[in-house]
């Protein structure tokens, strides 16, 4: 905590994924074997098709600053695509594109909290949505959830938590950290007590739309009575493994939109304008050309729950999307490892990264103080030597 900075920026956590991710690339410059089993990030490259999309852009001279709320191509291939996988129709005014979906989450809280207003998030939650909802006055109200109820809230759970301040709900399905879908019945059941709160926007984070082992993903946007108050948040980061080229995107009601166009247009402008030329590319192939990246996925997580399994201590819902296991881990609270004493999940993940050199990341800074998470979105050969390393360290 500083004094001369903003109170602002004193009363913000670090993100503790990105946290996780630079000490573990610290402690690798150092020479240290570190297995980085933090950051959600898949390992693939960036598919060749996308590739050269970005590279003819360069060649075509893609260079100018670009429209605020991102190309109008790339606005018909978002269009494109939400009605082609989701069945969603918009229009081009109901469309921004952002730097990463992180962008897009800052943007719609920014645009449509005050003060106060509270923010529902099922928890375990993504890591940033709590400090991003507090950075714009927000005040975060986590709905509690069991791994016995594979960490999903309920119509009762959901309607405990709405209070006269409500003002918006974030949740991501498939989620992040549990790997949780909810089905379209599920959904339908939530909204069944939202639809009594009109005054509440619900902002369903979709980045992990096609990491689904169910193979049905489903979105509260696609009921009639929800559109007019659903904001579909969406990016390449994780499907085309375009982490780094930074486009996200919402579909959503169109004042909703424009007051995000007139945030951004003040803070960043629009996004990168050849990462915008490669996602019109990305969006325009059929999703069957990263299906080879989900069946990984869906491997590895076969993989790391049956390497799991043969840890004490650890224990995990089957998830079904995304590339994490979220353990509860209290077992090991009060108990001393190797002359360390393991109080709470930062402790566990500390101590794992110390003793194995492995880097995971602590449940607390997602709403769970009792797990940690670790991503699969490493190969198997990667996997396999961290189990190795863990299940040593713990027992
Ligand atoms: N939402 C969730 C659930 C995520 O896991 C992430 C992490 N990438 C984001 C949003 C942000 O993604 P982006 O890289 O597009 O900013
Ligand atoms: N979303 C990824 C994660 O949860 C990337 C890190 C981040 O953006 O916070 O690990």
């Amino acid at each position: 905590m500083n004094p001369k900075l903003s109170n602002r920026i004193n009363a913000m956590a670090t993100s503790a994924t990105l946290a996780m991710a630079a000490k573990a690339r610290e402690l690798r410059n150092e020479g240290k074997d570190i297995i980085g089993l933090s950051l959600g990030e898949p390992d693939f490259n960036v598919p060749d098709f996308v590739k050269k999309a970005a590279v003819n852009a360069v060649n075509e001279n893609y260079h100018s600053y670009t429209p605020v709320d991102g190309y109008a191509d790339l606005k018909q291939a978002i269009i494109t695509k939400f009605k082609r996988d989701n069945h969603l129709t918009y229009t081009p005014t109901q469309i921004v594109v952002s730097t990463g979906a992180k962008q897009s989450l800052a943007n719609l809280a920014m645009v449509l909290l005050n003060e106060g207003d509270e923010v529902l998030l099922p928890a375990p939650y993504w890591v940033s949505y709590s400090d991003i909802s507090k950075l714009a006055g927000g005040v975060p109200v986590e709905i509690p959830t069991s791994i016995e109820s594979d960490f999903k809230i309920t119509p009762k759970s959901l309607e405990a938590a709405i209070t006269s301040k409500t003002k918006m709900m974030i949740y991501s399905s498939p989620c992040n950290p549990s790997g949780s879908v909810y089905s379209e019945k599920e959904l339908r059941a939530l909204a069944d007590v939202l639809v009594n709160y009109p005054d509440i926007i619900v902002v369903s984070d979709e980045i992990y739309e096609h990491i689904n082992f169910t193979e049905i993903h489903a979105s509260m946007a696609t009921f009639d009575d929800m559109y007019d108050r659903t904001v579909v948040v969406n990016g390449v980061s994780k499907a085309y493994s375009m982490t780094g080229w930074r486009i996200g995107y919402i579909g959503g009601p169109e004042w909703i939109a424009r007051a995000c166009n007139k945030m951004q247009g003040q803070i960043t402008s629009g996004a990168n304008c050849i990462a915008q030329r490669a996602t019109i590319t990305a969006l325009e192939s059929s999703p069957k050309k990263i299906q080879f990246m989900v069946d990984a996925f869906k491997e590895r997580r076969t993989l790391i729950l049956d390497l799991l399994a043969e840890i004490p201590g650890f224990k995990t819902n089957i998830p079904q999307g995304a590339f994490y296991v979220f353990p509860d881990i209290s077992y090991y609270f009060g108990k001393t490892l190797n002359g360390t004493t393991i109080n709470n999940a930062s402790d566990l993940s500390m101590y794992l990264l110390e003793r194995a050199n492995v880097a995971t990341v602590t449940g607390e800074a997602f709403g769970n103080p009792n797990c940690i998470r670790i991503s699969y979105a490493a190969s198997e050969e990667n996997i396999l030597e961290a189990l190795k390393r863990i299940k040593e360290a713990v027992t």
